[in-house]
């Protein structure tokens, strides 16, 4: 028999708004953190006991152990609304099931993001990725309404090869042909709509890959929109899987992972070791991290210099000061 989950149901189709057209709404699922351990459980033929304890122990260790195949007997369904650039993003995580409304078979509602002043920010100086600080208010409004007046355009133009708007470009003749031919071809016209254009689909996806999309597109190096996505359908796993969901965050989300050469630093810092010749095994972005994570795990007194690790690197890979102790 299907089991219901209260959380979960009190949820069902009720649309959670990100950024400012955008939502995500949890549409439908099946299974349950008792699913993931009655799944885990067939491998030992259903021995054992069975209580809320016995299951929260047994996700941890299989999340901690990876043992992952048990967690894709959970699947959960959305309905989203997106910018096209979100959903670039989005759809390169192929272990998903999709289905995208159809600018070829309807037209495009005239429904475009433009980011909060607040969000608007300068190029970031060292992850050519990201955003850096925000930019003054003047910039941001001059952004903003540039982005308005290209959209608004952009749109009028895609109405104009409909046929519902006269630009006065076509003649009587010729505007009368284009109407009664019912306007250029829709997935033509629609090819000079902006990426901030929002699109929708359904999503269905088990929880295995879901916490795998999660992981990465809640980290921070993750486009700041396509985070927003990920934190509302964070909160429906939480609600549908809450052992999961603890789990996934202790063992996932909030863990540090060390290569081998951050053990040996990590090693080297604890011995005492001074102007550690550890430093020269790592790339500057390595380093960058490494600090990162030192920071993360609380060690950041052996940071030199935390607001300008490109800075230590060079000074501790000279060995010119800069020592991490
Ligand atoms: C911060 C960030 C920046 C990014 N920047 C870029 C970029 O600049 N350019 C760019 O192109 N992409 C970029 N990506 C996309 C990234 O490279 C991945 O394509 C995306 O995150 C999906 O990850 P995935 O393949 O692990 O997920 P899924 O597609 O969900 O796959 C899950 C796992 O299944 C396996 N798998 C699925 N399909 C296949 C297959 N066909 N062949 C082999 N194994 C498969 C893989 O093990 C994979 O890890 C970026 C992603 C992030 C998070």
């Amino acid at each position: 028999m299907r089991e219901s989950i209260p959380a979960a149901d009190a949820l069902l189709d009720k649309q959670v708004p990100v950024l400012d057209h955008g939502f995500v709404a949890l549409t439908n699922y099946m299974g349950s953190d008792a699913e993931i351990c009655r799944a885990a459980r067939t491998c030992t033929s259903g021995e054992g006991t069975k209580t809320t304890s016995d299951d929260r122990a047994l996700i941890r260790r299989l999340m901690r152990d990876n043992h992952t195949s048990p967690f894709e007997f959970v699947e959960m369904t959305f309905l989203c609304q997106m910018p096209i650039f979100v959903a670039r993003q989005w759809i390169r995580h192929r272990t998903a099931n999709v289905n995208e409304m159809s600018g070829r078979y309807g037209e495009l509602p005239e429904l475009t993001y433009v980011p909060e002043p607040e969000r608007i920010s300068w190029q970031n100086p060292v992850n050519k990725q990201g955003s850096g600080d925000a930019v003054p208010a003047t910039i941001a409004e001059w952004f903003r309404d540039s982005l308005e007046g290209d959209m608004e355009a952009a749109f009028e133009t895609y109405h104009e090869f409909l046929g519902r708007r006269d630009d006065g470009c076509l003649s009587m003749v010729e505007r009368q042909d284009l109407i009664a031919n019912g306007g250029i071809s829709r997935e033509l016209a629609r090819i000079n709509l902006p990426l901030s254009t929002y699109t929708k689909w359904k999503w269905k996806i088990d929880l295995h890959n879901l916490l795998h999309f999660l992981e990465l597109r809640l980290h921070l190096y993750a486009q700041w929109e396509i985070r927003q996505y990920a934190r509302a359908m964070a909160e429906m796993v939480q609600a549908l899987c809450p052992l999961a969901w603890e789990a996934f965050e202790d063992f996932r989300l909030n863990a540090v992972t060390l290569s081998g050469s951050e053990i040996l630093a990590i090693r080297a810092i604890v011995n005492g070791e001074t102007n550690p010749v550890f430093t020269s095994r790592f790339s500057k972005s390595e380093f960058s991290a490494f600090l990162t994570k030192l920071a993360d795990i609380g060690m950041q007194r052996f940071i030199p210099d935390a607001t300008n690790a490109r800075l230590s690197w060079e000074s501790i890979s000279t060995g010119v000061g800069g020592n991490p102790e």
